[in-house]
């Protein structure tokens, strides 16, 4: 059996992949790219079907942060012109969030910059929290505020929060070249409090760092062994004024290589595909819906999206719906803390029936190359809406 319809197999049993095979995906030719597209997507469409979850992102207090992680906009002493200020209030967060609902979003995430929050932190959140819950029902509500404390956790999920984020980012192996100021130990750590209390663990990546393939799929079978339910997948933004700023190092064939990859192995897992989207998928963007079963609606924290109405246009174009407050994101057997184990125990008929194509060899040298775009900072814009301005929020 060749690879694709091994994946495939497996990704309908939730039986992890072989690192061989994991980094095969990776190795994948330009030929091959649709087939293993079409491969992940029937893993995707098996767990999720054509659902599009929307979260949208509120920066409840931007910039000013004191660790150095190399790859951010917020960074200590960064010179990247974004927005700077400090904690929105309760009520100004919840008119963010509600911008986001009103275009399709059912998760809010409430972002703050920082090293970890302090408890009278936790009590403004707790607060937000609150107050966005009760304006709005059936909203899903993830706080995404940096290495946690003892307790820290059990507060929020008890403030009413569904879920904490805190990526891994890359592999342990490379974590101290990219953050001198907290370590990777550091980052697991919060991940497990956030899921000891109960709370949904959201934890991902950032890919275009100058990482290796063996470091990609060290991270994300590190997020696989811990449990996370979702995992967003960042597409490095190099921000000038960043030591990352030179790293223009993704197509949008190898962003499509890296999504199947995490897909095949986080089978029923929430895939979201994260910030960098607009910029280094580009036309491809519809593409990747076939492998993530999330994205972000409209802006990020420090830069803009495209607009919320393309977002939503996109999904419709491709087949695709947007997922409603109604519809559960997860599989039902990772409903309520989820699964952490490789039960290996369900093998669809859809499994067989729609197993995929043969890799092909590998491709001949095309005889007229495609040019591989330079640096495109062109699309990336500093944030100048939604939360801490006085315009209107892109969503
Ligand atoms: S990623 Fe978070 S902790 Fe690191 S510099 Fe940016 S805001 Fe600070």
């Amino acid at each position: 059996m060749d690879l694709l319809n091994t994946l495939v197999d497996k990704g309908l049993r939730r039986e992890l992949p072989s690192r061989d095979e994991a980094l095969a995906v990776l190795a994948t030719s330009d030929e091959d790219l649709l087939d293993v597209v079409a491969a992940a997507g029937k893993v995707r469409r098996h767990w999720f079907g054509r659902r599009v979850k929307l979260n949208y992102l509120v920066n409840l207090k931007s910039g000013l942060c004191p660790e150095d992680c190399s790859y951010c906009s917020q960074r200590l002493g960064a010179d990247t012109g974004i927005l700077k200020y400090t904690w929105l209030k309760p009520d100004e967060a919840s008119k963010a969030a509600a911008a986001g609902l009103a275009g399709g979003a059912k998760r809010v995430c409430l972002v703050a910059s920082g090293r970890g929050p302090t408890d009278r932190d936790v009590d403004r959140v707790s607060a937000t929290i609150k107050t966005i819950k009760e304006e709005n029902e059936g909203v899903e509500v993830c706080a995404c505020l940096g290495l946690l404390s003892d307790g820290q956790a059990e507060r929020l999920r008890g403030a009413g929060a569904d879920a904490y984020n805190h990526n891994l980012n890359t592999s342990e192996a490379t974590y101290g070249d990219i953050t001198k100021t907290h370590t990777y130990a550091d980052r697991v750590d919060t991940v497990q409090k956030a899921h000891a209390a109960g709370l949904s663990a959201c934890s991902g990546l950032i890919s275009g760092m100058g990482e290796t393939d063996q470091d990609l799929v060290d991270v994300v079978f590190a997020l696989r062994e811990l449990d996370a339910d979702s995992v967003p997948v960042n597409f490095l933004i190099p921000f000038e004024g960043t030591p990352l700023a030179k790293e223009w190092n993704l197509t949008p064939q190898r962003c499509l290589r890296i999504l199947a990859m995490v897909r095949f192995v986080c089978p029923d897992i929430e895939v979201r595909i994260a910030g960098g989207r607009e910029l280094h998928l580009r036309t491809l963007q519809p593409l990747a819906l076939h492998l993530a079963n999330s994205i972000f609606l409209g802006d990020y924290l420090t830069s803009e999206g495209q607009a919320g109405k393309a977002d939503l246009e996109m999904i419709a174009d491709a087949g695709f719906e947007v997922e409603t407050t109604e519809q559960v994101t997860l599989p039902e057997h990772r409903r309520g803390g989820g699964c952490g184990s490789v039960c290996g125990s369900q093998a669809p008929d859809e499994a067989s029936a729609e197993a995929a194509e043969p890799a092909t060899e590998p491709a001949a040298e095309p005889a007229v190359k495609a040019e591989v775009p330079g640096p495109r900072t062109d699309l990336v814009a500093v944030r100048r809406r939604g939360a801490g301005t006085d315009v209107a929020p892109n969503a």
